[in-house]
């Protein structure tokens, strides 16, 4: 074994990094939206990039780029996504996906480094046509029929033309080859301001929140806003108003130390100001990573519903449209991370919770899986001027490097 292990590049890293923003560049960000004319020049860019990596390249039928190694030993997948929200951040997707190569660029070339780092990039992550569609295609969980459903947020055409228009139809489609992998790692920007605060390198993400969603229906009695005398009035706006506040008193003394909930779309019917609305909606989340939590809240939700539907002329009815259960970073990828950012990041690291969805969540569902952080600049993403200091990105890029050959070094020693 050489004395010095090979570290991440940082201006090889940087450069990548750079190279990407070029495609689609909006502002100091990018306009990447999924199957977009960037997003699939970026695409080809990874692709052709994974050869230096001795990885054979492949982009599928749903847009995944894949890169698998020949090499003997265990194998290690990393990566994230290329598309990005609309005119938004140069780093969301495209850190993790440049990490993932560089990893497999230093180590799949390491005589003394066991096994392979394989890279995907998976589409779609920011949900232009659908939810986790790249990902949940690979982990075996998205039926042909919800591709023929899917359509376009940004523009009128449904996911299947999009695929024909840029060459993927027909394609198949690749999932994972179970036992493959000894599992998932993947870097991110923040995206909160926590690490930056706190004056720390990196994050451990310990568990990626889930998300539950909720329709709070109000029922009352429509009727002319000039005539009908306050007191008899069932005005299903107004108790929907008071529900919303009620609930801002109520979860504090219920939820958990990092619980966050918001009321979304509220609609009033027929919501003019000359008619008594006879019928509101508001569609409501709650986000949390431990399901005691929110069953609690839950709970507490009906039953508030119940009393106002008990003690006053309006029916209420919650109803729960969205359960995601919240996904568990593997505890020996955290020890891992925090290992290297030990030895790499002088220790400068936290475990915290994820609170924005991230591909690793899709992937932890079939094999263990990990996920590191690193600052973002004033907490800012999913707009142009987010940004990570250079210096915190080849941190985090050696933090990364070294986590995945201390990973697959342990599966290797495990396996023999
Ligand atoms: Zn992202």
């Amino acid at each position: 074994m050489s004395d010095t292990p090979r570290r991440a590049d940082g201006a090889r890293v940087l450069a990548d990094l750079h190279a990407l923003r070029a495609i689609g560049t909006y502002k100091s960000g990018v306009h990447k939206p999924t199957f977009s004319d960037a997003h699939m020049q970026s695409l080809q860019w990874l692709a052709a990039r994974l050869p230096d990596a001795q990885l054979a390249a492949t982009i599928d039928g749903i847009g995944n780029v894949l890169g698998t190694s020949a090499k003997d030993g265990p194998k290690l997948l990393a990566g994230s996504h290329l598309e990005s929200q609309n005119y938004a951040g140069w780093l969301d997707g495209p850190l993790g996906v440049v990490y993932a190569l560089e990893a497999a660029r230093v180590l799949n070339a390491d005589p003394d480094a066991k096994g392979a780092v394989e890279v995907a990039s998976w589409c779609d992550e920011e949900g232009h046509f659908g939810s986790f569609l790249g990902s949940r295609s690979f982990v075996g969980d998205l039926a042909e029929a919800e591709i023929d459903g899917a359509r376009d947020r940004n523009a009128d055409r449904m996911m299947r033309q999009a695929l024909e228009s840029v060459g993927l139809a027909g394609r198949p489609r690749v999932t994972a080859e179970r036992g493959r992998h000894i599992g998932y790692l993947e870097a991110h920007i923040e995206q909160g301001e926590r690490l930056e605060t706190s004056g720390l390198k990196i994050g451990i993400v310990t568990s990626i929140v889930g998300i539950w969603q909720y329709r709070i229906t109000f029922t009352g009695e429509q009727n002319h806003a000039g005539t009908t005398r306050m007191e008899i009035r069932k005005d299903a706006g107004l108790a929907l108003a008071k529900f919303c506040v009620a609930i801002d008193e109520t979860f504090p003394e219920l939820c958990g130390p990092r619980t966050v909930w918001t009321t979304g779309r509220i609609t009033l019917d027929p919501g003019a100001p000359s008619i008594i609305p006879g019928r509101a909606e508001m569609l409501f989340q709650i986000r949390d990573d431990n399901p005691a939590v929110i069953a609690r809240l839950e709970e507490k939700l009906r039953g508030m519903a119940a009393e106002v539907t008990s003690q006053s002329r309006i029916a209420v009815s919650v109803e729960r449209i969205r359960s995601g259960a919240p996904a568990m970073m593997n505890g020996p990828f955290q020890d891992a991370i925090e290992a290297a950012a030990k030895s790499l990041a002088a220790g400068k690291s936290v475990r915290m919770p994820s609170g924005a969805g991230h591909d690793a969540q899709v992937l932890a569902t079939i094999m263990p899986a990990g996920m590191l952080f690193v600052p973002s600049i004033g907490g800012i993403s999913h707009h142009w001027t987010e940004n990570t200091a250079d210096a915190d990105i080849v941190t985090g890029a050696e933090v990364f490097v070294e986590t995945c050959r201390r990973l697959l070094r342990q599966a290797g020693t495990s396996a023999n």
